[in-house]
């Protein structure tokens, strides 16, 4: 009969193997500043380690301290992290140095209880930022952590839903009730991070050099491609959009977005329903529009849909032409240092030298 997967050494077996295999040199390691430990860990959300490192040393470079983050104004803040994607972390993370220091006296409250009621900070990146810098017994459940739950325990059903996840947290809370020694909770956060993001990983996790694998539901039935469930199919909306990359005199016209909206705060190329709407807007800004100005159309894909950009770079012969609220004439020169999405990044790289 196939042991069953077990609590009593779940954390002590995932502690033992990451002392030998699990990572120890990563930049925000060897640390109890919260600081430091928050910001990797709002980094590290859907982003991989290695696209995190330059980032983090980066950001920690300019704004060494959570005062200093604090103060700093929102377009740098957001210039800092441009490129690394879902940008309302940074936005939440410049809110949340705010708050640490307006109400906090500029220090991290110490429980996972108090951290996650911060801008920005759920109730897994609070648990891991108490677990790493004062050692509190209270488990993450990330995504990676997810996947090693739901095969060494065998639960069935897309994590996401409901009642999956609080069967999750369920198990995650008695691994670290039940476990038989005493627990340190950095090394353990840390090994159950290892772990999936090293072993049991998604497309071919090597259960041959796991410290689960001689009770683990999904190695013995043979369901590490089953579990954990996808998300239950749907459709991703098509949306399509026309963008203007209006250029002269070494100046490009950006737009500031909305904080709301798509790619907020950020500064974008205007953006329009329809080719037809874009060229009436050339026409209403006195703008010749010609048919070499197109350029080749992408797609770019959000979480939630995919988005059609046909790009049109046109030349206005002054930069009197009319601007539009939020609008602003950018030099070239620094384009390097305006925070701007990627596929717009990737657009401002085709424009003529100045
Ligand atoms: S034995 Fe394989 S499937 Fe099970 S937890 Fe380890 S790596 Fe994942």
């Amino acid at each position: 009969m196939p042991a069953s997967p077990r609590l009593h050494d779940f954390a002590q077996r995932v502690c033992d193997w990451q002392r030998q295999h699990g990572r120890h040199h990563l930049p925000w390691q060897g640390t109890r500043d919260p600081y430091r430990v928050w910001l990797s860990e709002i980094m590290l959300q859907q982003t991989q380690v290695s696209t995190v490192i330059p980032y983090y040393e980066r950001f920690l470079a300019r704004f060494p301290d959570i005062t200093t983050l604090a103060r700093a104004a929102q377009e740098e803040v957001m210039a800092h992290w441009a490129g690394l994607g879902y940008y309302a972390r940074a936005r939440n993370l410049h809110r949340c140095a705010q708050v640490v220091v307006a109400e906090h006296d500029g220090r991290f409250p110490t429980t996972s209880e108090a951290i996650a009621t911060l801008p920005g900070i759920g109730r897994s990146t609070a648990a891991a930022i108490a677990a790493f810098c004062w050692g509190e017994r209270s488990p993450i459940m990330d995504g990676n952590v997810r996947r090693v739950f739901t095969r060494y325990f065998g639960i069935h059903g897309f994590p996401g839903l409901r009642a999956v996840e609080q069967q999750l947290w369920a198990l995650a809370e008695q691994a670290v009730e039940q476990a038989s020694a005493p627990l340190d909770m950095g090394v353990y956060t840390q090994g159950l991070m290892d772990l999936g993001a090293q072993v049991c990983t998604r497309g071919k996790p090597q259960c041959a050099a796991c410290p689960l694998a001689s009770d683990c539901h999904a190695r013995l039935h043979g369901l590490q491609q089953v579990l954990p469930e996808p998300r239950p199919k749907r459709v991703v909306p098509e949306r399509h959009c026309a963008m203007l990359l209006l250029h002269g005199h070494g100046h490009v016209l950006l737009e500031k977005q909305p904080e709301n909206g798509l790619w907020g705060g950020l500064w974008s190329l205007p953006r329009y329903d329809s080719r037809e709407a874009l060229v009436s807007d050339c026409q209403a800004r006195g703008v010749a529009h010609a048919e070499k100005g197109r350029m080749a159309s992408f797609v770019h894909t959000f979480t939630h849909f995919r988005l059609h950009i046909e790009p049109w770079m046109l030349e206005a012969s002054s930069l009197d032409t009319e601007t539009r609220p939020g609008e602003r004439w950018i030099p070239f020169e620094l384009l390097a240092d305006t925070a701007t999405p990627a596929p717009v990044k990737a657009l401002l790289e085709s424009l003529p030298p100045a």
